[in-house]
C-alpha cells in the first residue's frame, strides 16, 4: 500500500488522482490532503478519501478547516510549516505535488531531503529550482517521476534506452485554442475564450499558459531537468490531437512515442504504479475514429512565449525563475482585465529584460529573485494601466 500526500487535492490534478487512488483501493491510499483557501472543498475532499489530515495553506482559514471538520476525526492544521511537516511523515510513503506556481519548490525539497519519492505535476518546481531540487534527488537517492503527460510520455519512451544515444527530446503541444489566430485577432482575446482549451480540462493557470505556449516553454525548462537534457537536444511540435504526448528521437533515426487519448489519469497512475503498469478502464483508444494525426512547428512570432522561454533556459541561472515568476503575476492580471492577452509575452519580456543575467546561487536568492520579479512585475502593469 502506498500511501500519498496529496498536494493540491481540490484543483484538476488533485481531483484526477482521487478518482485513480479510488480504483486501486488495495494498492493506493490518501493519509493527507493540502488545498489553497476553498475550505468547504477540502473538508469534503478530505472526507471523501477518508484522510488522517487536512492542511489548509491560508493560514487565515483555519478556524473555518476545524469547523468544517469537526466530529470527522480528521486532523485540521494550516500553513507552509504544516505542509512541510506533511511532506515529512512517517505514514506518508509518496508526495504527490500538484500545486499551481513556485509554491511548489519547497514542499517538493522537504519530501526529497526525507527520502520521499515526489510525484510531480507542478512543473513550475522543476523551473525555478531545477538545479536544487535535482541536486536534492540525487543526494537523498529520492525519486522524481513526472505527472506532466509530456514528460511522463518523454520517460516512458526513455524506459530501457541508453541515456547517450537520445539525439532529441520532441515535445508536442496541442497549439491550444489559437494555435489558429492571425495575431491581429490575438490582441482581442478575452479570458472567457482563452479558459476554453481544445482538448484538455485544467486549472486556470495551465490553461491559460497552454493558449500562449508558455505553458510548452515551462515545460521545455521542466525537461532540461528531469531528463538532463541541453537546449539543442529539446523541440517542440504542434500536435492538434494531443494524443502523441512526445516522442524521443535516437542516434539510428528511431523514434519512440507514447500515444494515449487525452486523459491526465493515465500519467498519474502510471507514475503511481511506476516500475508496474496496472490496468486501467478509461475510454478505450480507438486509432481509426482518430483518422489523422497532425504535426507542424510553432509559430513563435505570434507566441513568443516559446522564444523567451528558450532564452531563460539559455540564459543565467535565475532567468527561469524571472520567466516563471512574470508570468505568475501576468496571467491572473489578464483573467482580471487589467492586461490584455498579447500582455502576458509583453510583461515576461519586460521582466527578463529588466532581470537580464539574473542569478540565484542559493535558495535564498532564488526565493529572493522570485519575490523581486513578482513586485516589479506587478508595479510595471500598475504604471501601465495609469499610462493607459
Ligand atoms: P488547479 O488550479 O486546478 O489546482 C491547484 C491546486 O493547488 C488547488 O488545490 C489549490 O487549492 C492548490 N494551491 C494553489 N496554490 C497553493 C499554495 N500556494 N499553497 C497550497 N495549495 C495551493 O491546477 P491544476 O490544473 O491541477 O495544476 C496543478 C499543477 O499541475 C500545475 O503546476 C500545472 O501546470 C500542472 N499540470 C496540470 C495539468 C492538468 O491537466 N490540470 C496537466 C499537466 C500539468
Ligand atoms: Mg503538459
Amino acid at each position: 500500500m502506498k500511501r500519498i500526500a496529496l498536494l493540491g487535492a481540490t484543483g484538476s490534478i488533485g481531483i484526477s488522482t482521487i478518482d485513480v487512488v479510488s480504483r486501486h483501493p488495495d494498492l493506493l491510499c490518501i493519509t493527507a490532503v493540502i488545498g489553497y483557501s476553498r475550505v468547504q472543498e477540502l473538508a469534503s475532499v478530505a472526507k471523501q478519501v477518508g484522510a488522517k489530515v487536512a492542511v489548509i495553506a491560508q493560514s487565515s482559514a483555519y478556524t473555518d478547516l476545524c469547523s468544517a471538520l469537526a466530529g470527522t476525526g480528521i486532523e485540521a492544521q494550516s500553513g507552509d510549516a504544516a505542509i512541510a511537516e506533511i511532506c515529512s511523515r512517517d505514514d506518508v510513503d509518496i508526495v504527490l505535488n500538484a500545486l499551481v506556481g513556485a509554491a511548489g519548490v519547497a514542499p517538493t525539497l522537504t519530501a526529497l531531503h526525507h527520502g520521499k519519492p515526489v510525484v510531480l505535476a507542478n512543473k513550475e518546481t522543476l523551473v525555478c529550482g531545477g538545479a536544487f531540487v535535482t541536486r536534492e534527488a540525487v543526494k537523498t537517492n529520492t525519486a522524481i517521476l513526472p505527472v506532466d503527460s509530456e514528460h511522463s510520455a518523454l520517460f516512458q519512451a526513455l524506459i530501457g534506452e541508453p541515456r547517450a544515444r537520445v539525439k532529441r527530446l520532441i515535445l508536442t503541444a496541442s497549439g491550444g485554442p489559437f494555435r489558429e489566430t492571425p495575431l491581429e485577432e490575438l490582441r482581442q482575446i478575452t479570458p472567457e475564450a482563452a479558459l476554453k482549451h481544445p482538448t484538455w480540462k485544467m486549472g486556470p493557470k495551465v490553461t491559460i499558459d497552454s493558449s500562449t505556449l508558455v505553458n510548452k516553454g515551462l515545460e521545455l525548462i521542466e525537461a532540461k531537468w528531469l531528463f538532463q537534457a541541453s537546449s539543442n537536444e529539446l523541440d517542440v511540435v504542434v500536435h492538434p490531437q494531443s494524443i502523441v504526448h512526445s516522442l524521443v528521437e535516437y542516434v539510428d533515426g528511431s523514434m519512440k512515442a507514447q500515444l494515449s487519448n487525452p486523459d491526465m489519469r493515465i500519467p498519474i497512475q502510471f507514475a503511481l504504479s511506476y516500475p508496474d503498469r496496472w490496468e486501467a478502464d478509461y475510454v478505450p483508444n480507438d486509432l481509426p475514429a482518430l483518422r489523422d494525426l497532425t504535426f507542424y512547428a510553432p509559430d513563435e512570432a505570434r507566441f513568443p512565449a516559446l522564444r523567451l522561454a528558450k532564452q531563460a533556459l539559455d540564459g543565467s541561472n535565475g532567468m527561469a525563475a524571472v520567466f516563471n515568476a512574470a508570468d505568475e503575476i501576468a496571467v491572473p492580471e489578464f483573467l482580471a482585465n487589467r492586461i490584455s492577452y498579447l500582455g502576458i509575452p509583453a510583461v515576461i519580456e519586460d521582466a527578463m529584460t529588466h532581470f537580464a543575467g539574473a542569478t540565484a546561487e542559493s535558495l535564498d536568492e532564488l526565493f529572493d529573485l522570485d519575490r523581486n520579479v513578482r513586485s516589479w512585475t506587478h508595479e510595471q502593469i500598475i504604471k501601465r494601466a495609469r499610462n493607459v
